[in-house]
């Protein structure tokens, strides 16, 4: 069983091997390479001479030829884990960018092996890594004061120390055994998660941060950083608890709220702007696929809202907009999100909404609007609205189709004579 001979034997093992392995000489003139580093040379070298290593990644990596060129001695190590940063270009922006690490070993005065391994993904975790040690970092940093609770895996609080005390007004010990969710409350307009959800994410990856509004017990609120964390003991599958962790951060300061009211907020009527809008709808997009939360659109339209400027003048036509976003803010649920999506249109969003509770509210907006008058000079202006409702449940997920759906319906409400909301079950969208 000896016979199969050491040559095959090698052969073999450079075919199977998962490593890119190259053999040339100091030129980069390749004497061998298995398939790998072949899957891995052939498109970088392009029209390239791929015959020659140092040519074939003269537009990745040009630094390899002067890297090898410049290193004296005999034999040893020239680069360990060198990162190649490879652009591809056009058309995958979105994907991860692909890395590889190359490996030069001078093994004699003509000959150089090289190593070639994608290290792309490696890359990815190491950013996500780097991400998540600046989050705590931030968390941390110069934290004197901070709540921590332990809470079991069923949602109950086992304890609490003395700052949770003094940042929210609940008694420490008076609140162990009791369900996290059912102290705590927090504000979570605008999206944001809510404990328990914050626990079923950490659940998944690890921990979860945010930061949002967060009521103490007399009903005051601070704005605070929440982290979740889960607790596995040996190695157990299933997390033994998790540990909140509070912190009490200062309150945005007026100059940083009134730069995040200029990038969120629409100039004319203050509803959220169209980038802030498509934002939360990204976020509730991914809401939706990880928790399976429903999300529902609204798309409002003014009608003749053309006629309004000619006949009563521009600054009325302003006017009134202002009022049509104050009127809907006004009944807007506290997830919900109302933006000025361009001229007279305003886009609603609903997190947790299914279709029903949608066009249910979309009728409220139809009434608000309806039942706003505004005294002119030239007598009193009414306006109205039509307005189309979808769910990210029926547009299969994509935010693109939820708002053509939503748009569909609000010009089939347009063309059933305006002041109305389409009902997409009376007559299919
Ligand atoms: P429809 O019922 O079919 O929606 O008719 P409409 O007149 O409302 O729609 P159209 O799209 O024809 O006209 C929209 C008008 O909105 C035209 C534009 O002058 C006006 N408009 C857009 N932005 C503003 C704004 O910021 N202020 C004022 N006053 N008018 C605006
Ligand atoms: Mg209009
Ligand atoms: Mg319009």
């Amino acid at each position: 069983m000896s016979e199969k001979s050491s040559e095959e034997q090698l052969l073999e093992f450079l075919y199977a091997c998962p490593v890119g392995l190259i053999e040339c000489d100091p030129t980069g003139e390749i004497a061998m390479m298995n398939p790998h580093a072949m899957q891995h040379l052939l498109p970088l070298a392009g029209p390239r001479n791929a015959s020659n290593l140092f040519a074939a990644l003269e537009q990745h990596a040009p630094e390899l030829r002067s890297l090898a060129a410049a290193y004296t001695p005999a034999t040893g190590k020239i680069c360990d884990g060198h990162r190649i940063f490879v652009d591809l270009g056009s058309g995958r922006r979105k994907q991860a960018p692909q890395v590889l690490s190359c490996t030069m070993v001078k093994l004699g005065a003509d000959r150089l092996m090289v190593t070639l391994s994608d290290i792309s993904q490696q890359v990815v975790q190491e950013d996500r890594l780097r991400q998540a040690d600046t989050w705590f970092a931030t968390l941390l940093d110069g934290v004197n004061e901070y709540a921590a609770l332990a809470i079991t895996p069923a949602g109950h609080i086992a304890s609490a120390n003395l700052c949770f005390t003094r940042q929210t007004g609940h008694d420490c010990t008076a609140v162990i055994g009791q369900k996290l969710a059912e102290v705590l409350h927090s504000d979570s307009s605008g999206g944001d998660l809510r404990l328990e959800e914050q626990v079923e994410i950490a659940q998944r990856d690890g921990w979860h941060l945010q930061e949002g509004w967060q009521q103490r017990r007399n009903g005051t609120r601070y704005w605070c950083q929440r982290l979740v964390v889960t607790r596995a003991d040996g190695g157990s599958p299933s997390p033994t608890g998790f540990s909140v962790v509070l912190r009490d951060v200062p309150r945005r300061e007026a100059a940083a709220e009134d730069l995040r009211r200029l990038l969120t907020c629409d100039h004319l009527t203050g509803a959220s702007n169209r980038r802030h809008f498509s934002q939360a709808m990204e976020r509730e997009q991914a809401h939706w696929r990880e928790l399976r939360h429903s999300l529902a659109l609204v798309i409002l339209d003014l009608d003749h809202f053309k006629a309004v400027n000619d006949t009563y003048g521009h600054p009325v036509g302003d006017a009134l907009l202002c009022q049509v976003a104050q009127a809907c803010t006004e009944i807007l649920p506290p997830r919900g999100i109302f933006a000025r999506l361009g001229g007279e249109e305003f886009g609603v969003l609903l997190p947790r909404f299914d279709l029903d509770q949608a066009l249910n509210l979309a009728e409220e907006m139809r009434v608000a609007v309806a039942g706003l008058c505004i005294d002119t000079p030239t007598g009193q202006l009414r306006a109205t609205a039509s307005l189309g409702c979808a769910t990210l449940e029926e547009a299969d997920g994509s935010i693109d189709a939820l708002i053509a759906l939503a748009d569909r319906r609000l010009y089939a409400a347009k063309r059933s004579g305006r002041n109305q909301v389409h009902q997409p079950q009376a007559c299919a969208a």
